[in-house]
């Protein structure tokens, strides 16, 4: 039995799932979220390793249907894309839940540490490859479809280690626009998720992780870290036809810490001093 909501709003629709690494990826609370309400799901996986992680997960949710691609290499791009049409013909939605930064780039300061290497690799892998996978994808999506991208504060605000990061986070956010509105008159939304911290093997490559959670439980509005479940709920909104009309946005699924100016005293000085 899923503990997410099942029911009908995604019968009848089909679409890809790029970015399940493991049980925790923010792109399987999605899946799952997806699956529960009809949709038929196909995924992407990076190498044999990983593909040993997925397949019992997408099978968990009756798929079988699982392609290989690193979206760096055009030639698995084009093969992940012709194979969905090959099989589907067309696509209803695309979810896009892949970001990657060297673990060297993540850690101190920022103008010492970045790279010409690791800027190109950080905003080819996080921001490149939505404006890729949403050309090929448009290409085979009925009218009416939608893409969700997953992105970070960081983007917009400075977070410690988060780096080079929350400058491809921010290209990212600015692809969603564009693309939103190349895609707008045939009613393709295309929007992004900017979730709190969530304990996933990306989440682990940024320095100081642990204060990460700590403050963000203490000075998020609802003094809690993000519950996978909550972005998997709004994906599932904006992916459904729930999200009629909203298109080009950035929506927070952060427990309100992007809004707060200045978080309550007591909470924060307790996580201070754990
Ligand atoms: P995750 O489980 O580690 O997922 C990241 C995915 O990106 C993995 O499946 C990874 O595959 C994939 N990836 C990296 N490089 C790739 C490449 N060249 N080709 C294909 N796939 C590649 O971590 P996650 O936290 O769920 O991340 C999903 C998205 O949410 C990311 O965009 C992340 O920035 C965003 N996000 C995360 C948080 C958080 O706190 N966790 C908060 C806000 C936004 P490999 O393992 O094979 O590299």
């Amino acid at each position: 039995m899923s503990e997410f909501p099942a029911g009908t709003l995604m019968d009848g629709k089909r679409g890809l799932i790029m970015g399940v690494a493991n049980k925790n990826s923010i792109a399987w609370a999605i899946a799952q979220q997806l699956a529960a309400q009809g949709a038929e799901l196909a995924f992407t996986f990076q190498g044999d390793k990983l593909e040993r992680r997925v397949r019992p997960l997408a099978e968990s949710v009756g798929s079988d249907f699982l392609l290989d691609c690193d979206v760096t290499d055009d030639d698995q791009m084009e093969a992940t894309f012709k194979a969905l049409e090959d099989r589907w013909g067309r696509i209803d939605f695309l979810v896009h839940a892949i970001a990657f930064a060297g673990k060297d780039q993540l850690d101190g300061s920022f103008v010492d540490q970045t790279t010409r290497d690791g800027f190109k690799s950080a905003l080819d892998i996080s921001a490149y490859s939505f404006v890729d996978a949403a050309r090929r994808g448009s290409a085979i999506m009925n009218d009416g479809g939608a893409m969700v991208t997953l992105t970070y504060l960081g983007s917009e605000r400075v977070v410690p280690n988060y780096n080079v990061m929350g400058v491809a986070k921010a290209a990212l956010e600015a692809s969603t626009r564009y693309i939103a509105a190349d895609l707008g008159p045939r009613g393709i939304r295309v929007n992004a998720i900017s979730a709190g911290p969530i304990k996933t093997l990306a989440a682990a490559g940024i320095g100081s992780g642990r204060h990460m959670f700590r403050f963000n439980k203490a000075a998020s509005a609802m003094q809690d870290n993000t519950d996978p479940k909550g972005v998997a709920g709004a994906a599932l909104y904006l992916l459904s036809d729930l999200g009629l009309s909203c298109t080009g946005e950035v929506h927070h699924v952060d427990g309100g810490f992007h809004m707060i100016g200045m978080p309550q005293e007591a909470p924060l000085r307790a996580s201070l001093e754990e």
